[in-house]
């Protein structure tokens, strides 16, 4: 089945009682058990509710994976996938990944005695260099926020099953639609399903999937010894949101490559990020992993004062953190994203003074366009 027709199958899971096409909001914290000796599938909701049940198996089924859990943020299912390892564990994390993901390796679970290497995840003989005797995982996040580096799943993955190493992978900025890391050979998943799962800025949301039952139970036992689980109302938002994940997708992503491709092309932006243009360093990896670009960009003007002038005279996007919404977001990383790092470590990574970042929505792309070039036409 293609995607197109299995989201429309995952999310639309019917009602065995009323027959609604769609899953009821299950608002049960208990479940009634039948029978003194026999418990039924549910008995409190933090350990399963039918909602959150409907929800976790619709995104593992988009993921390619067996097992689903939702998380009431994208930093919960991250920290709680993250909980499955033990003080004296090491782990190889890509340097260019989120700032909450830097903040929780750095200020919470090193107090805990779970360690970390940061690595650039693109030179594979430099994690292998960094690999130690402890060491349990490899992070990756890819294209990564906010410069879209792109890492090499498959390659990540073959150097980590070599040395008896999990990789965990967080796809949200591709969305299962277009790259799907478990049949690269990752065996986590993460997900910020705030951003294009859910797709309309409207709910904060986490997803982990995986196809191993040894994962999943460990990942079970976190979802509900820590309890950061998606709530039913969410879940109901977020299966509604993933009906539209194909066609938002394919929209914005079109969108997304032709703007950086105009951008790429305007003397005031000095650098464009963006996967699916050939001039990409990290086009090659992205042609061969995912099915295009996406639909996020960052483009550098040269200055902190000209982002100022970008974010002040742009009327479409709106100025906010986040991204993977209907509408288009206009973003700027050194304040908001990744404020927790210091100006050295942002310029490690190449967070520069005039990077701006760009979630493409679903306005029309010349419209998009028309508003950026009035906005450029204002820089120093
Ligand atoms: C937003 C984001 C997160 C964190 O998710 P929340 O839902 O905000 O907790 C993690 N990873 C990436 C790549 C993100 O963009």
């Amino acid at each position: 089945m293609k995607d197109a027709t299995k989201i429309i199958k995952v999310t639309t899971v019917a009602d065995p009682v009323s027959g609604a096409v769609n899953v009821p909001i299950q608002l049960s914290s208990t479940f009634n058990q039948p029978d003194f000796d026999q418990f039924g599938e549910f008995d409190y909701s933090r350990s399963g509710n039918p909602t959150r049940k409907a929800g976790e198996a619709a995104v593992a089924a988009l993921e390619g994976g067996a097992h689903g859990f939702l998380f009431a943020s994208g930093m919960a299912a991250i920290g709680s996938v993250l909980q499955i390892f033990s003080q004296g564990d090491h782990l190889l994390v890509s340097k260019f990944v989120y700032g909450g993901t830097f903040r929780l390796l750095e200020d919470v679970l090193s107090r805990f005695g779970i360690t970390h290497t940061f690595v650039d995840p693109t030179d594979l003989s430099a994690i292998e260099a960094a690999i130690q005797p402890n060491t349990k995982a490899i992070y990756i996040e890819t294209p990564s926020n906010p410069v879209l580096k792109v890492t090499d799943i498959a390659a990540v993955a073959q150097l980590a099953k070599a040395h008896g190493l999990l990789t965990i992978a967080d796809n949200t900025f591709m969305s299962p639609l277009l790259q799907k890391p478990l049949a690269l050979g990752a065996d986590i998943v993460v997900h910020s399903a705030t951003k294009f799962l859910a797709g309309h800025s409207d709910i904060i949301a986490g997803a982990a999937v995986t196809n191993d039952q040894a994962l999943a139970d460990r990942i079970y036992f976190m979802q509900n010894a820590f309890g950061a689980t998606l709530g039913v109302t969410d879940t109901w938002l977020l299966l509604r949101g993933i009906k539209t994940l194909d066609v938002r997708m394919q929209r914005s992503s079109a969108s997304a490559l032709s703007i950086a491709a105009w951008l790429a092309k305007q003397p005031a932006v000095t650098r464009v990020c963006y996967p699916g243009l050939p001039e990409d360093p990290g086009y090659a990896i992205q042609q061969k992993q995912a099915l295009s670009g996406g639909a996020v960009l960052s483009f550098d003007v040269g200055s902190e004062a000209n982002a100022r002038i970008v974010a002040e005279t742009c009327q479409l996007p709106e100025f906010s953190v986040s991204l993977g919404g209907a509408e288009s977001i206009l973003s700027y990383p050194p304040k908001m994203s990744h404020a927790e790092m210091s100006p050295e470590e942002r310029a490690k990574t190449g967070i520069t003074p005039g990077l701006l970042r760009y979630s493409v929505g679903l306005e029309d792309p010349s419209d998009l366009i028309t508003d950026l070039a009035q906005a450029l036409a204002k820089c120093q």
